[in-house]
């Protein structure tokens, strides 16, 4: 297979390819389909996750710009803030960070550990907001002031996801792709957590490129479906515009918004089941705000029919495990019997 990210500017941050693995258990477990794990969870960087296939070309692009800081934003708890700013230091910038006060309801611990401990580890300045604003506007604003402060900021848009680091997914795809093909695997869908759109996006313009038309499941962690397909398709546009001229047709994105529950970062209890069964049957470490949902996802799919028992499907672990730690309440031995 040819290198269609070959003529992109691109920096080394990932551990990959990551390994595309069985679940054995989980798949008897659940009376099939045959279930495997594309383990994203384990790309290396501060505990990895999904976002660092993005910041390998969204660092490219910031250190082409002469940067000597990055600006972004994300939740409190943001996998993507704290992925980034270990970039930033790898790579000598400095890294500052706009966090929305997003999930209502959390303790004093929630803004201490997990994801925001790290942050303060990568020596992030940090800004809080409130909820409900526009967080990319509000950090475009904040790299204009640090530039009249004549620092040379790059903004990174909340999630990395613009189509730059939706070319980061390309890559997932093209890997996966030759992970099938050594496996002589055909699967019938892909199944990922979908939230600010840059995996999903990238992944369906992946595919698109290199003519595949295995399915794409996002389970939704936040916006109604209507929203997260306009949203998801917009930007796997702008992604495939760079690699193809063929058109990308709207029905390629496939979103199904049935275990958000009661919004971004408030845990469910399918999410719950989910995460604790993919501990206890495979070892694995799921998140609460998008893997866990992700996978909640996949199981009640296959519950309804709506995924047959036959054939192969693949989960996309995206990481996150980090901020099970501001959900510990969720999870303690108290909990034992979910
Ligand atoms: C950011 C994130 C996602 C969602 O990816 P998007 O590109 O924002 O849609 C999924 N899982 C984890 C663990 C994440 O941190």
């Amino acid at each position: 297979m040819n290198d269609i990210l070959s003529g992109f500017k691109r920096v080394d941050l990932c551990h990959q390819p990551t390994a595309l693995e069985e679940m054995p258990r989980l798949t008897k477990a659940l009376g099939g389909p045959n279930l495997w794990i594309k383990r994203d969870d384990c790309t290396g960087l501060a505990t990895g996750g999904n976002k660092t296939r993005k910041l390998e070309f969204l660092m490219a692009a910031a250190l082409d710009a002469g940067a000597d800081m990055v600006v972004t934003q994300g939740a409190v708890q943001s996998n993507h803030v704290r992925q980034t700013a270990a970039a930033a230091c790898k790579l000598g910038l400095d890294c500052y960070a706009l966090l929305e006060r997003r999930v209502p309801d959390k303790g004093a611990d929630y803004e201490q550990t997990g994801n925001i401990l790290f942050d303060h580890m990568f020596n992030t300045q940090i800004e809080f907001r409130g909820p409900g604003l526009d967080m990319n506007a509000e950090a475009l604003a904040v790299t204009d002031r640090l530039r009249g402060e004549g620092r040379n900021p790059y903004f990174i848009p909340g999630g990395g996801s613009n189509e730059i680091g939706a070319l980061g997914y390309v890559s997932t795809a093209q890997e996966l792709l030759q992970q099938c093909a050594a496996l002589d695997l055909a699967p019938k869908l892909v199944v990922l957590a979908t939230g600010s759109a840059g995996t999903h996006a990238g992944l369906v313009a992946g595919f698109h490129a290199m003519g595949c038309d295995i399915p794409i499941l996002g389970i939704s962690v936040r916006q109604p479906e209507a929203v997260q397909i306009e949203n998801v398709y917009k930007l796997a546009v702008k992604t495939a515009a760079q690699l193809t001229d063929k058109p990308l047709s709207r029905d390629k994105v496939i979103v199904d918004d049935g275990y958000v529950g009661a919004g971004y970062g408030i845990p469910t209890e399918t999410m719950i089941a989910a995460t604790n069964m993919l501990a206890r049957s495979e070892g694995i470490l799921l998140d609460p705000v998008y893997s866990g949902k992700g996978m909640a996802g996949l199981i009640g799919q296959i519950k309804t029919g709506q995924i047959t028992c036959e054939g192969d499907v693949i989960f996309l672990h995206t990481g996150g495990a980090v901020s099970l730690f501001a959900y510990e309440d969720q999870f303690s031995t108290l909990h034992a019997a979910n």
